[in-house]
């Protein structure tokens, strides 16, 4: 599963910088999952919870993940926004297209892409 591998290396990351601090408790992962990472919220959480169970000093629900609309830049005209979504009926989500919605013009992802701890908030000995 994509999302337990994705995790892993979050998890792994938190430990590196609770290795440079004498952490009491990691309290809070705030995590940003782009839209276009595809990745199953319920599943990264669910694999959080998981790995952490045998580490005293992350809680469990220490998992913030914070949702990141997709948003995109025309190479040809000068567009700036959300993709256009297309409604699958067989796959019951949107799919977005990577084409620009005003002039079908070749797009670039600015926002999306990304799956990033953008905070940790631990308790700390003083
Ligand atoms: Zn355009």
């Amino acid at each position: 599963m994509h999302e337990f591998s994705v995790i892993s290396s979050i998890v792994d990351l938190v430990k590196q910088e609770m290795e440079k601090r004498p952490v009491i408790l990691v309290k809070e992962v705030k995590l940003e999952v782009g839209e276009l990472t595809f990745l199953a919220h319920g599943a990264l959480e669910f694999g959080f919870t998981a790995l952490v169970e045998k580490e005293p000093k992350i809680a469990n629900d220490a998992l913030n993940i914070i949702p990141v609309q997709a948003e995109v830049k025309c190479k040809n005209c000068d567009y700036e926004g959300p993709m256009k979504v297309k409604d699958s009926e067989s796959m019951h989500i949107g799919v977005p297209i990577f084409k620009c919605p005003k002039c079908e013009g070749q797009i670039e992802v600015i926002k999306g892409k990304e799956c990033t701890v953008v905070n940790l908030r631990m308790e700390l000995e003083d």
